[in-house]
Order: structure tokens, then sequence, then C-alpha cells
């Protein structure tokens, strides 16, 4: 099979798994001859096709590591985009690359997959994540502390790969997800069931987001508190246990990943009674004794928020196997409400 076909049927496959993909999270690429194909941005995994990857000039885009840009993060962003467009190559200028192309460049090997998957997010974003990833991948991971995404992520991993010991498979990203290249779509598979089967095995308590009854009748008053239209509810075991008062919600107050800043804003609010309620100024609400509310303009980004939710509850009970849970810092969560690449991924 073709090098592209082989990368749409993997893309596909993993971007259809709810486990694995939330809403517009996840790329994939691969390189053959020099060139590197990678998913565009705005365009969904799992519906990936020919037109869904940008055609890239792998030279090229190294010589982006070796250029010196400016220090404000608006004029960097926008000088390293406007290089990073210059690598398409002759006829692919329209298609706008996805924001992590530079992390994929760094991998030699021919396929790279990168996700954020709740269960490894909850190693990710715990508090002796890397000291756990350590004992149990050893030298054979690199892990990259949490830091702005963009050029300077970039310039870290970078930096971090090159200082690796042998040829890195696998990176975990603190507070964001996990990249693994390998020459064979079966090496990518290989690789994930491994991480997979040995970060499940740490897990003392699982999280159980997808039970519990029907809405209780809060909705319609919530979402016109919020000044959006629409609403999605979680009333499930893990929603309720986070719902049953202010210390026991404070794990989901704050992000956990750039996705959650995408599609569920900045922070969460806690309702201790929706009587007495004012303005929710927030896209996601905790109502004590309730659970979980998301709210959005659309029925799809009340739906994407829900999503990003769940996945939060997911990463904070698993992250309590590994030290508790670790939130974005508040100078990151602050970076990604202003950037424009992200805003670009919130339209899917
Ligand atoms: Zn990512």
């Amino acid at each position: 099979m073709r090098t592209l076909e082989l990368l749409i049927e993997f893309s596909q496959r993993y971007g259809a798994d709810p486990e694995l993909v939330n809403a517009g999270g996840g790329n994939t690429s691969a390189k053959v001859d020099g060139i590197m194909y990678i998913k565009c941005s705005g365009t969904a995994l799992k519906e990936a096709s020919e037109v869904s990857f940008a055609k890239m000039d792998l030279k090229k885009l190294f010589r982006i590591f070796e250029r010196t840009y400016p220090e404000g993060d608006r004029e960097r962003e926008a000088a390293v985009l406007a290089d990073m467009m210059a690598c398409c190559t002759p006829g692919e200028e329209h298609k706008r690359p996805s924001v992590e192309t530079l992390l994929h460049a760094l991998f030699e090997q021919k396929f790279v997959l990168h996700l954020h998957p709740a269960l490894i997010n909850g190693l990710a974003c715990s508090r002796g994540g890397e000291a756990e990833a350590k004992r149990l991948f050893g030298d054979a991971i690199v892990w990259v502390p949490a830091c702005r995404p963009g050029y300077t992520l970039a310039k870290l991993m970078y930096e971090k790969m090159k200082t690796a010991k042998g040829r890195i498979g696998v990176v975990l990203l603190e507070n964001h997800g996990v990249f693994f290249a390998a020459d064979t779509p079966g090496e990518l598979d290989r690789m994930l069931r491994d991480m997979t089967e040995r970060l499940t095995g740490c897990i003392r308590e699982f999280p159980k987001t997808g039970d519990g009854g029907a809405e209780p009748g809060y909705g319609k008053k919530l979402t016109k508190l919020s000044g959006c239209e629409y609403f999605c509810y979680n009333g499930s075991t893990t929603a309720k246990a986070f719902a049953e008062s202010f210390e026991a919600v404070k794990d989901m107050l704050t992000p956990f990943n750039p996705d959650q800043v995408v599609y569920c804003g900045p922070g969460a609010g806690f309702i201790d009674d929706v009587e007495k309620a004012g303005a929710v100024n927030k896209r996601m609400a905790i109502v004590r004794g309730v659970g979980l509310y998301t709210f959005g303009s659309t029925e799809k980004q009340a739906q994407n928020a829900m999503l990003l939710a769940e996945d939060a509850m997911k990463i904070a009970v698993y992250s309590r196997s590994f030290g508790g849970p670790r939130h974005l810092p508040a100078e990151l969560v602050e970076f990604l409400v202003h950037w424009e690449a992200e805003s670009y991924r919130k339209a899917l």
C-alpha cells in the first residue's frame, strides 16, 4: 500500500475511537522522499482523506529550528506560521497544516501518531507523572514539561530529543498528550497497546462517566443564566461524585490540557444551589448533588464541551493513581485563551 493510503487508514481508525480522540484533538503524519504529509488544522481524524493532509518540504521545515524569532508571542507565532506555510509544496499553499507540524517533523520514523487519550493524560497530567513515566518506560521515552504551545513547545521538544539516548519513538507532553513514531502502522498499534496496558495495570480507581439518569430539569434555567442556547448534562457516578461538595469538585474547576481550554473555556463553575444561582459565565458548571452541565451557542458546541468535560473527569480520576492531578499552569491557560491558532480548531 502507498504511504498516503496507510496514513489515511490508520488516521480514520484511531480517529473513530472515542477513547482516543475528542472533537478536534490529535493528528497524524507520514514521511516519504523528503516530504511530510501532515493533517491540516480544522479537519477531523476520523474523516481523513487525501485532502486532509498538507504536503510539506521537510528540509525547509527543519530550517525553522535554526532561525531566530521575535520575543513577543503574537509576533513570534505569526512569523513561524508564515514560515511554516512557506514549507507547503507547490499547489498546497491554500492548506493550513496542523499547529503541531514542527513536532511531527522531529521524528525520523515514517509514521507519527499524536493523541490526547484520557488514560495517558492521567499520567501526563499528574504530579508524579514524570517519575512514574521514567519508572515504567525508562529511557525509551522523552518527557517534555508543560510549556507554551506552538514554537516554544517545538523548540523545547527539539532540544529534549537532541539530548535523548538513541532513536526516540515515544514522547509524553506534560498536560497535553503523547507522540508515537514508527516505520509501520502495525508498530504504532503495538506501541499504543503496550502503553495502554501498562498504564491500565497501574490504575487503582476507574472513572464511570457513561451511566446516570435523565436531566433533572435545571438545564433550561442554567442555560439562560449562561447566556447560551443549548446544554448537555452528565449525571454519571463520577460526575455525581465530583458534584458532592466544593472539596470534591476542586479538581474539575481548572483545565488539564489545551483541548479543555479550547472547547470548555478556561475554567468551570460550581453551583451550590440552582434556585439562588446568578449568572453562569462558564461553558461548564457542576451543580451540587446533581451533576455536570456544559453550555453552547450551538448544539455542537455544547456537545463538544461535554466530550471534553467527560475527558477531564477521566483524567482527574486516573491521575489519582499517579500522585494526584496536576492542572495546566494559569499562565498557559491565559496564553491559550488568546491564541489565534486554537480558535481555528474550535470551528470544528
Ligand atoms: Zn496535541
